[in-house]
């Protein structure tokens, strides 16, 4: 089975934080194609594909995935083989001693290797006394451009049995699912209605999606499942399907969206043999979906277990590509097109509702033997 020909592109793409145009660009070129999806950016510059073919009635989802990945973004030549560049995102320094990189400036990939890290802060959470670099000073084959993305260079994308290897399947992985699922909706000309956000600057703190928000580029009403990779744990592991991530280090999402889609995956697991998925706090990491929660949109988060996450081999201690399992990765698209054409939809008062009646038919019937037990 061959690399799925969106991952493959979209993982051989530049990106960095605020230097997102390479992914952006091959979106929109993707969605032209498509039939029944159109397109808009915001202000801010996130993309919202809208797919609409008779359309259901029920309320649409929103999918929404980030197209930066940490790394350096040139900022000037300090002289003919230095260049001074940002690091945007998080990255513990000590995986960057004479780490090789590349810039994309001027449509060419030109090889630079970290010579110093100029500007470092605290960040404890990747050990007592960690930091991580805000900038450094790189030497490079040729002068770059400023704003060139530089992201480490570690070949591929390639895919290795099941596991899906590139620079920054977090979060092009997502990106790539997303797109697979506007592609299959228009293909089958679906009779059903759906978003997909892709949002920018995720990586310093979801820049985008906070901005996304802020402008009401989707409304308040629709809910909102957004799709990350995320840190794989002990007790979410590669491999073992897709996860309904039910919150992150910083929040819970909204319990009755997470349940419902819960509930579809249930229902799909029932009719397609294969099809496994895990329900976990994945809690390695923030994402968007506690930004739109703070927001007051519902919202829940679904994720793929990833490997070497930012591009740290914990085990090496040295840089190595991401990866994440490509049957995970295809079961997620799966999954998406179950919400989507679920015949019930969300309806956020009601799902609450069922779950209280559920609960109480449950429960309520045990409920005489309090009166009649000693309390002990
Ligand atoms: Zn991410």
């Amino acid at each position: 089975m061959p690399l799925p020909r969106v991952l493959k592109d979209l993982l051989s793409l530049p990106t960095g934080t605020f230097v997102e145009g390479a992914v952006l660009e091959y979106i929109e070129s993707t969605c032209s194609n498509l039939k029944g999806v159109t397109y808009t950016s915001d202000r801010y510059g996130n993309i919202v594909a809208h797919y609409r073919t008779r359309p259901p009635g029920s309320t649409p989802l929103v999918f929404a995935a980030h197209t930066d990945h940490p790394g350096f973004v040139a900022q000037e030549m300090v002289d003919a083989k230095t260049v001074r560049a940002a690091f945007r995102g998080g990255v513990a320094s000590s995986y960057m001693e004479k780490a090789k990189v590349r810039f994309w400036s001027g449509g060419r990939w030109i090889n630079a290797k970290v010579r110093e890290l100029t500007r470092t802060v605290a960040a404890p959470r990747f050990g007592a006394g960690a930091t991580r670099p805000e900038e450094g000073l790189l030497t490079v084959a040729q002068p770059v451009e400023p704003n060139s993305p530089g992201m480490w260079d570690l070949g591929g994308p390639v895919l290795d049995g099941d596991l899906v290897r590139g620079i920054a399947c977090d979060d092009l992985a997502g990106v790539a699912a997303m797109l697979a699922l506007l592609a299959r909706l228009s293909k089958k000309q679906a009779a059903a209605e759906a978003y997909c956000l892709f949002t920018r600057a995720e990586e310093v703190g979801f820049i985008g999606a906070i901005g996304a928000a802020e402008a009401r580029t989707v409304s308040k009403k629709l809910p909102i499942v957004a799709i990350e990779t995320s840190k794989a744990l002990p007790s979410a592991p590669i491999g073992a399907g897709p996860i309904l991530r039910v919150g992150d280090r910083a929040s819970i999402f909204t319990p009755e969206l997470t349940a419902w889609c819960g509930q579809v995956a249930e229902k799909l697991a029932k009719r397609r043999k294969g099809f496994k998925f895990q329900r976990k706090l994945m809690d390695g990491g923030t994402c968007e979906s506690t930004a739109y929660v703070t927001y007051g949109y519902d919202a829940t988060g679904l994720c793929l277990a990833l490997g070497n996450y930012h591009n740290m081999n914990e085990k090496t201690g040295k840089l190595g590509s991401e990866y994440v399992s490509l049957s995970d990765w295809r079961s997620l698209v799966d999954w998406f097109e179950a919400l989507v054409l679920d015949p019930d939809g969300f309806a956020p008062t009601e799902s609450k509702n069922m779950a209280r009646v559920d609960f109480g038919k449950k429960f309520y019937a045990q409920s005489a033997r309090l009166e009649t037990s000693p309390r002990g």
